[in-house]
């Protein structure tokens, strides 16, 4: 399986970090080996000082698919989870400043913690109005929801798909809204959908 993300897809987040708003989708991916499952720990690693938290809802592909349009992407994937994507941004920022390429900001070993359980796509009434939001220990840091996405779940299938197969198990984490920030050995970092705690992360 492989994991797609989305980069700059939340206005509010876009203007945080300094970025230019994109006129098309942001993808980068990271390795499989990314991913932390079952609340497993995160070691914080010792190649960066910045490790940031960014939340994001996850879809997963629940179909194989290349090209596939808009009108029929919500046939692409039946669950939604959340995850988070921790960047290391130090090393981010080093390879924005030569205009290298992200993945070892990205893509490092437990990079990708998902939640334990995914909700069926049919417990939404309105997928482009959900709730999703993180604590870092008991304060509130992330709050976000769909409707301020600048690319819908059906703008990101679409143009991921024209590049990339999609494959059932694929996992595409749908950017971040603003509020990210570093994280700190003994922290401990909470995600939700809506009201549902659906992921723990103790950093190590
Ligand atoms: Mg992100």
């Amino acid at each position: 399986m492989k994991i797609i993300a989305i980069g700059r897809n939340y206005a509010a987040h876009i203007a945080e970090l300094n970025n230019e708003r994109p006129s098309e989708p942001v993808i980068f991916l990271k390795p499989d080996t990314a991913i932390l499952r079952n609340n497993d720990p995160f070691y914080y690693p010792e190649f960066s000082n910045n490790i940031h938290f960014e939340v994001e809802l996850l879809l997963k592909i629940s179909r194989n698919g290349k090209y596939i349009e808009k009108k029929f992407a919500d046939k692409y994937f039946e669950e939604i989870g959340v995850g988070i994507d921790f960047t290391a941004r130090d090393l981010q920022q080093r390879c924005k400043e030569k205009g290298l390429p992200w993945e070892i900001a990205k893509g490092f070993n437990g990079s990708a913690p998902i939640s334990t359980t995914f909700k069926s796509k049919s417990e939404f009434t309105d997928l482009a109005n959900i709730n999703f939001s993180l604590n870092q220990n008991d304060a509130l840091k992330q709050s976000g929801n769909t409707s301020l996405m600048l690319f819908d779940f059906g703008d990101i299938i679409e143009y991921v798909s024209k590049f990339f197969t999609l494959k059932k198990g694929d996992i595409i984490f749908t950017g971040t809204p603003a509020g990210v920030g570093p994280v700190a050995i003994g922290d401990k970092l909470t995600a939700y959908i809506e009201d549902e705690k659906m992921l723990e992360v103790e950093i190590k």
